[in-house]
């Protein structure tokens, strides 16, 4: 039997389809997370903006596409938020929701599907795949912040934290070189009094190289980067959400910091490491956004010169505060985007420019077209012509190229 898992969304979710993944391989099936032919289907959905929604809704068809007789099983956030669109639809046999993403391999077996007696949550399961170069540990899930534009909370729940010991105990079983540690909001990581400070200070013997997921300013603390120093081999790349460059702005979207609060938070992370990349996310066109906020916004990130920019056009999502705002036209955000997405290139290529000529560490992920391609710790995308290259390598920088740079390798 043969079982694909499909992911759409965040980063938590490719790390609990990997989970989803192992589990399924546990009971026998051949597993792929790529669309193809098989007798069952896990589509693990995302409800981040609309369009994610859409994607999510479209892949049952996709699907079908390859078996029309295939066992389809729906989970993720945009299953809990309209479980109705996806069980009204042909093939779906399970619609789960978020929350009980974890009872899916309690109801499988390699036959087809029934109840077990013995509870086996999938989350038990060392992600599958581990053997990649990079992997996503997931210690935390769940988002207490109600950001006014956010419909997270209300579909996966409130913060819950994972022990210390099982996040040891995955990482102590990964041939990754890279682990990258996420959770939904991994800044409210506390697991019995333990902060994600601590949790990290934890990690301090392992032979890893160390990244840290999405952060908001308010974890960025002497403590925290304390923390990070002592690792063997951390990453230095922050990716710190801003939303938006406007004080007024922000507090519409009910973040809890200002402009000032966030620029001091960059100074912080770049007193310590000052080669660091700083990546952050931007919503353009939230519906109290003016003129006068976005000019904020550019302004701000032309001061930060960010090493990269997730770019999201504002997505009303129904539940939350800032649905019943009156939207802005999509006249003005997309020429707001525009201008957005000019200052990104033109940052991005700032900072691998900053590098040329030096010598930076890459974690080989991969080959394709003829190049090898990795990240450096300061998650620039190398490419390196080459006859084999494995593990991390040292090389030098040459020049900008595609999405990252052109190296050579030095050992
Ligand atoms: S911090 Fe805000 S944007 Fe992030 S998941 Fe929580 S509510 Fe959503």
């Amino acid at each position: 039997m043969k079982a694909v898992v499909f992911t759409l969304g965040c980063k938590v979710n490719a790390c609990e389809s990997a989970s989803l993944m192992q589990g399924l391989y546990e009971l026998g099936y051949e597993v792929s997370d790529k669309l193809s032919y098989a007798d069952l289907y896990i589509l693990n959905t995302c409800a981040v903006t609309k369009e994610a929604e859409k994607k999510s809704r479209q892949a049952i068809s996709r699907i079908r596409s390859f078996n029309e007789n295939a066992k389809i099983i729906v989970t993720g956030c945009a299953s809990q938020r309209d479980p109705e669109v996806f069980l009204n639809k042909e093939g779906v046999y399970l619609v789960t929701g978020a929350i009980n993403k974890d009872k899916i391999i309690s109801l499988l077996s390699c036959n087809g599907i029934f109840l077990e007696t013995e509870d086996r949550y999938y989350e038990k399961y060392l992600p599958y795949g581990q053997l990649k170069t990079r992997c996503y540990v997931k210690v935390e899930d769940g988002c207490n912040n109600f950001c006014s534009y956010c419909i997270i909370p209300y579909l996966r729940g409130r913060c819950r934290s994972r022990s210390v010991e099982s996040i040891k105990n995955e990482l102590n079983n990964l041939t990754a070189k890279e682990a990258v540690i996420t959770g939904i909001n991994l800044s409210a990581y506390n697991y019995n009094g333990m902060d994600l400070a601590d949790l990290i200070e934890s990690l301090q013997n392992y032979d890893l190289r160390i990244r840290l997921g999405s952060l908001e300013e308010s974890v960025i603390s002497d403590k925290l980067l304390l923390a990070t120093q002592k690792l063997k081999d951390f990453a230095p790349h922050f990716h710190l959400c801003l939303q938006s460059g406007s004080s007024k702005v922000l507090k519409d979207m009910n973040r809890h910091y200002d402009r000032n609060e966030f620029m001091d938070c960059i100074k912080k992370v770049r007193e310590v490491y000052p080669d660091c990349a700083i990546t952050t996310d931007i919503i353009v066109g939230f519906p109290t956004e003016t003129e006068n906020d976005f000019e904020e916004t550019l302004n701000l990130c032309k001061e930060v010169d960010f090493s990269d920019i997730h770019c999201f056009v504002f997505s009303p999502r129904e539940g939350t505060v800032a649905y019943k705002l009156p939207k802005l036209s999509s006249q003005i955000t997309d020429e707001r985007l525009n201008r957005l997405m000019e200052v990104k290139r033109q940052s991005k290529l700032k900072f691998v420019n900053k590098f040329i000529g030096r010598e930076l560490s890459v974690l080989i992920e991969e080959e394709k077209d003829g190049y090898f391609e990795g990240y450096t710790q300061n998650y620039i995308r190398c490419y390196i012509k080459s006859q084999s290259l494995s593990g991390i390598k040292k090389v030098k920088v040459l020049q900008p190229f595609k999405d990252g740079a052109l190296c050579e390798v030095l050992d």
